[in-house]
This record gives C-alpha cells, structure tokens and sequence, in this order.
C-alpha cells in the first residue's frame, strides 16, 4: 500500500521556494520595525536558519537552489545523512545543530555542523572541548537556556546562566557566541524573547537565536540575529 501521509506531506518545489521568499521579506520588514522602536540595539540583521529536519534532499535542493544557504537540523545522524552529499554540492553552507546533543555524537556533530545551538551542560561542554582540540576544529557555539524553566525542557535556567557562560568561556574556552531559546507552548513568546536578549546583552554575548513559524516576525522584531523556520517554508510535519 502506498503510504499517504508521507506523499501529502512532501512539499512541491514551487511552493517552499515561494514560502521562502515570503518568510524572507517578512523578516526584512520585522527587523526594519525593530530599527525604529530600538536605536540601543540599530544594525541588527536578522538572518534565516531554514529548518529542514525530517525532509530529504530532494525537498531541500529547490531550496538550495533559490539561494538560502543557512540550515538547521535537530539530529546528528539524520544531518550527516543529508548533508555530506549536500555541502559538497555547495560549499557555502552554514548547518546549524538545533537539538539536543548526546556526548557520544559529539564527533559526528563537529564533523558535520558549523554551528552548535544547543549546549545545554557541562558534560556536553567539557566533551565539545576535548572534541576541537582532538580534531583542530573549532565550531563556534550557542548556550541553550530554558528561559520558561520547564522541567522537561534542556537548556540552563536563567539563575544560571551567567555562571555557565563564564565556565565555557573562563575555564574551557569555548568560542561561546551566543544564545538560543524555545519559549513553552502555550505562552506569550515577547518575554523569553526579551528575557534571552538580556542575559546576552549582560553577559557580552552579540547572538540570539530566537523564534520558530509561529512567531519569527516577533523574535525579528526584538533583535533576533537568527530565527529558526521550518513548517513555514516546508510545510507542516
Ligand atoms: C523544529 C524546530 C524549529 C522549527 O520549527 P517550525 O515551527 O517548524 O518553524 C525551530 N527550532 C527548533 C529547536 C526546532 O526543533
């Protein structure tokens, strides 16, 4: 039997290409706004990590081929599988690990990613070190905080975050850049989006990766430096 659901859920090139030049003109337009309202922060640009976990290749080319290069995936395995063949079709990508990382796929990760989301502990954090100075790679990364300090979330709490940064960078040396975070279901996203731009801001850190489908403009809006879209662009999961 023909399997339907995954037939419907497979995404026509014309339209993620399409949905890709809208999300990219409203996150133009929503960072213009933030320009406005916010001289303390002018100069933000907002950039678009195009989500592409569960679609294969052929979903994702057309994509490529309108230009986007910047990518997020939320499994080591998946991406490696996609994305070797990928980044050596085009050499210019910037894939980005969105999800959880277990210590023992640090390798991989490093292997393939350019840009770690998601430390989100210490263990990761001290494995991630050993990782580039084993393999002379330094990928740079983003501390995950859990601003709606959910339990069954990763991510370090707020209370803490200052004193985790600091280790990262005092006592590892991790190219720490930035931070991401997923606000909890259900809530008003303005004020983890808020909350996140100001353990940055007092913490030196220049990145916030904030901001999905349902509220990129928003995150745009408040100084995103990336948002992270995947349903808008390749339709829903
Ligand atoms: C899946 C995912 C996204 C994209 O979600 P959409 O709602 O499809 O845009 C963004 N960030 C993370 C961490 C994700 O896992």
């Amino acid at each position: 039997m023909i399997n339907k659901k995954i037939i419907m859920n497979e995404i026509s090139p014309i339209t993620s290409v399409r949905n890709l030049l809208v999300v990219k003109e409203n996150i133009e337009t929503a960072s213009k706004k933030y320009l406005i309202d916010d001289t303390d922060n002018s100069g933000t640009e907002t950039k678009l990590v195009a989500v592409s976990k569960t679609r294969k290749s052929e979903e994702i080319l057309p994509v490529l081929e309108a230009g986007q290069r910047i990518f997020g995936e939320n499994k080591v395995q998946e991406a490696a599988e996609k994305w070797l063949d990928l980044k050596h079709k085009y050499s210019d990508i910037e894939l980005h690990l969105i999800g959880p990382l277990q210590t023992n796929k640090v390798k991989q990760a490093v292997e393939i990613f350019d840009i770690i989301e998601t430390v989100d502990r210490e263990k990761l954090a001290v494995t991630l070190r050993k990782e580039f100075d084993r393999s002379g790679k330094e990928l740079p990364v983003f501390i995950q905080v859990n601003t709606g300090e959910e339990e069954q979330k990763s991510g370090i709490k707020p209370s803490g975050c200052d004193e985790f940064i600091s280790f990262c960078i005092s006592e590892l040396n991790l190219p720490v850049k930035g931070l991401m975070c997923i606000p909890p279901v259900g809530e008003p996203p303005a004020p983890h989006f808020a909350l996140l731009k100001k353990i940055a801001k007092r913490n030196g850190l220049e990145i916030v990766s904030m901001g999905m489908s349902g509220d990129y403009e928003l995150a745009a809006a408040m100084g995103a430096n990336y948002v992270r879209v995947g349903s808008a662009i390749f339709g829903e999961r």
